[in-house]
């Protein structure tokens, strides 16, 4: 039997979602090939698939000693063994895509059509969506990353997009830039045919990577199909701070997942908050101090992510929506830099607004001007100059408090903590593959 996990973002995206699930797939290769032998002549027994966003969003990780970036493609890349699918939900510009490929190859890294594919119904980000989004981007405060994903989803559901596979035929890319177009392509791009003529290398290099999801999904990944989402849930165009929320559903899964994680930062991170309102945030001589010595830039944009204490209305809020099973915490090391500045860290438990406190989501919350009233309530905490004991796998007690307390308030309990940037920095708790893999060696 397959097991379907799905890893998610359960605040506003960048929780560590790449790491955690770099270091889930990193035990699956490891447990594999101790108990199943037949790793090494069959590839494919574990399939990661990334389904929503574009190159708005990245995960950052560290493959043997390297530091990596993905926009698009799946963190299985980093192993020969496992299938990676960019499949259906993705928005994918051709030119990014193909210079994302090209640099990893040149890191090392095999991709090729027997690992990689591309889904043939993803929409296509092409210039003129980018250059309008730059465009936007220098008059209005909005929370885009300027890559032209609004616009993209925006053709798409207007029903005037492009298909991967539409992209991939000359004429049939010049017929749909008609249909976007029906009064002719913007000067500066010149014709339709010119328009799609300029996209001849990307076609010719990405034209081998394409395939059918649905298809993919019943050959390769026999054993783990792992979906790696992008974002997080308080992003989310339904369930998120709409209108500062993304352009996809990210807690719609294209498969029916039979565990879902929830990836959290121990803190609250939001890049571009722009109109999205931001309850828990610091106050700004702190975050100023802190941002730096965390590295918190947009790993897409390279914008100062505002910072704010861990939101427990929101999370609890989020791993609702998902329907997550476990939580998996990051960067709670990182909090030792507030021991060294003896401010305590906190928890926010409730929202104030106009006088009255909300300990859970309201239905109010929906409504744009409601939250951007909203006033923090918290609860302080010790801090801990080290997270973990030199053990590294105990928390200290004020860590351990603290985690606490968030699993009460969040009603989930961690599988996993991070307890630093490394694939293996982490303290698991709970085995979220021991069933499957039990099953598997008892045959
Ligand atoms: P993603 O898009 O959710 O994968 O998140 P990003 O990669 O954009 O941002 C998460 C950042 O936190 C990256 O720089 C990770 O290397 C880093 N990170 C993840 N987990 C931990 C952790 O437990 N401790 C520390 N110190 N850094 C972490």
């Amino acid at each position: 039997m397959q097991q379907k996990i799905a890893f998610v973002g359960v605040q506003w995206g960048d929780e560590g979602k790449g790491k955690v699930l770099h270091h889930a797939v990193s035990c699956l290769v490891g447990g594999l090939s101790l108990g199943s032998p037949d790793l090494q002549c069959r590839a494919g027994l574990v399939a990661v698939e990334r389904h929503n966003g574009g190159c708005n969003a990245g995960h950052t990780l560290y493959h043997n000693g390297s530091r990596i970036v993905l926009h698009y493609i799946p963190s299985g890349i980093l192993y020969p063994q496992m299938y990676n699918l960019c499949s259906a939900g993705m928005y994918l510009n051709p030119s990014k895509l193909m210079g994302e490929i090209q640099e990893l190859q040149q890191q090392g890294i095999a991709i090729t059509p027997e690992n990689c594919g591309i889904a043939a119904n993803a929409h296509i980000t092409l210039q003129h969506h980018v250059d309008s989004d730059q465009a936007a981007l220098q008059q209005e405060r909005h929370t885009s990353t300027g890559n032209g994903i609004r616009q993209t989803a925006a053709d798409k559901y207007a029903r005037i997009g492009m298909r991967f596979i539409e992209f991939l035929n000359k004429e049939v890319m010049a017929d749909c830039l008609k249909r976007m177009f029906p009064d002719g392509v913007p000067l500066q791009y010149e014709g339709y045919g010119q328009y799609a003529a300029k996209y001849e290398k990307e076609r010719r290099f990405l034209a081998p990577f394409l395939v059918q999801d649905h298809q993919v999904r019943q050959f390769k990944g026999s054993r783990y199909w792992l979906l790696e989402g992008a974002q997080g849930v308080m992003l989310d165009i339904d369930a998120g701070n709409y209108p500062g929320t993304t352009s996809s559903q990210i807690t719609q899964f294209p498969i029916r997942p039979d565990t879902v994680v929830g990836v959290a930062k121990l803190y609250c991170s939001s890049v571009g908050v722009g109109d999205r309102p931001f309850v828990s945030q610091l106050p700004a001589d702190l975050e100023e101090k802190v941002r730096q010595e965390w590295g918190e830039f947009g790993s897409t944009t390279g914008k100062p992510r505002s910072l704010g204490w861990f939101d427990a209305v929101a999370a609890r809020y989020a791993a609702e929506v998902a329907d997550v099973d476990y939580l998996a915490g990051t960067c709670g090391d990182r909090l030792e830099t507030l021991a060294k500045l003896d401010v305590k860290p906190e928890i926010v438990i409730a929202y104030e607004i106009d006088g009255k406190k909300y300990d859970t989501w309201d239905v109010l919350f929906h409504r744009r001007d409601v939250l951007h009233k909203a006033r923090p309530i918290t609860e302080k905490f010790e801090p801990w100059k080290s997270f973990t004991e030199p053990d590294q796998k105990t928390l200290t007690p004020a860590a351990q408090r603290y985690i606490d307390r968030i699993e009460h308030l969040v009603g989930k309990k961690f599988c996993m903590l991070g307890t630093g940037p490394q694939r293996d920095d982490v303290i698991v708790y709970e085995n979220i593959f021991r069933r499957e893999e039990e099953e598997h060696l008892r045959k």
